[in-house]
């Protein structure tokens, strides 16, 4: 299965659909990196506070570095500037990489006002090129403009919360009006109640497909990247095979209208775990 690219605004490209691995326990994510990479992913989506790096790290030995795209992603305890640059070491040591292709700023904090010297210490490690591409996760639409204003580098992409049920379209607007790209994290929902949503059923059935894929392509058509999590083999291959069908404009709409802004996650304007 091969995922297509999309272009960065710095310049890079990466996979539309990637690998998440939140929640999986270090010892485990070897293999489900591994069975990942079998089915054709190849960008992978970690985090230092997911504790699985070096899990993650193992498996990725096993396929040229030129042909991967790992993301990984700063924790809310190490914002700031000389903090960032050590835990940036302690992340990249622990994949046993010399580079990655994106790091994000995890959450921003809003509260604790370091964000924007977090995001310029991301611009340092983008200039050594230790970080290809540099990005946010969680940004609002008021930090992102913050971030805009007041910095030199627009981020490549904000990783947000974004499903059928939390549609996003205010940050998605404004990621467009700044060439910015959204990537879609929970794409499922986390498997809770949306894939029971009898509307993704009954589209899915018309195509051929799970409600799962339904959702994965719904997001896709829509322009996001995607990084959907599963840890069983079979799941693993299904949510990669969503290149060999597309939604009709019918089916969009009738998508677009399960928007409830409702979150599985916490909510990034009051969220500071671990700081
Ligand atoms: P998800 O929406 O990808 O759901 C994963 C869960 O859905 C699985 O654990 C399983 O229970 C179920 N599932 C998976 N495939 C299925 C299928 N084909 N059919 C039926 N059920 C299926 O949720 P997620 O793991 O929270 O998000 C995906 C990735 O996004 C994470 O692994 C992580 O990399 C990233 N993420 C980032 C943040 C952030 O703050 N930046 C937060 C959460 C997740």
């Amino acid at each position: 299965m091969t995922v297509p690219n999309m272009d960065l605004i710095d310049g890079r490209a990466m996979p539309q659909l990637g690998f998440g691995v939140f929640q999986v326990p270090d010892d485990e994510a070897e293999r489900a990196v591994t069975t990942a990479l079998q089915h054709g992913y190849r960008s992978i989506d970690t985090a230092a506070v997911y504790q699985n790096e070096r899990g993650t790290g193992r498996a990725l030995r096993d396929v040229p570095r030129d042909e991967l795209f790992v993301t990984t992603k700063l924790w809310n305890s190490d914002h700031g500037r000389d903090k960032t640059l050590r835990a940036f070491d302690a992340s990249l040591e622990r994949l046993g990489l010399d580079y990655v292709d994106l790091y994000l700023i995890h959450w921003p904090m809003p509260q604790n006002g370091t964000y924007l010297e977090t995001w310029r210490a991301l611009e340092e490690l983008q200039r050594d090129g230790r970080a290809r591409s540099i990005g946010v996760s969680n940004f609002t639409v008021e930090t992102l403009r913050h971030v805009l204003a007041e910095t030199d580098v627009v981020p490549a992409i904000n990783q947000i919360e974004l499903h059928p049920y939390l549609q996003q379209a205010g940050l998605r607007a404004l990621h467009a009006e700044h060439g910015i790209r959204t990537e879609a994290w929970s794409p499922l929902g986390q498997g809770k109640g949306l894939l029971n949503d009898p509307a993704l059923a009954e589209i899915g059935r018309a195509h051929g497909r799970t409600p799962a894929q339904v959702a994965l392509r719904w997001s896709l058509q829509l322009g996001n990247v995607v990084i959907p999590k599963s840890v069983t083999p079979s799941r693993i291959a299904e949510n990669i095979d969503v290149f060999g069908f597309e939604l009709t404009a019918d089916d969009m709409k009738r998508i677009g209208e399960l928007d409830q802004g409702t979150r599985v996650g916490p909510d990034p304007a009051t969220f500071a775990a671990g700081a």
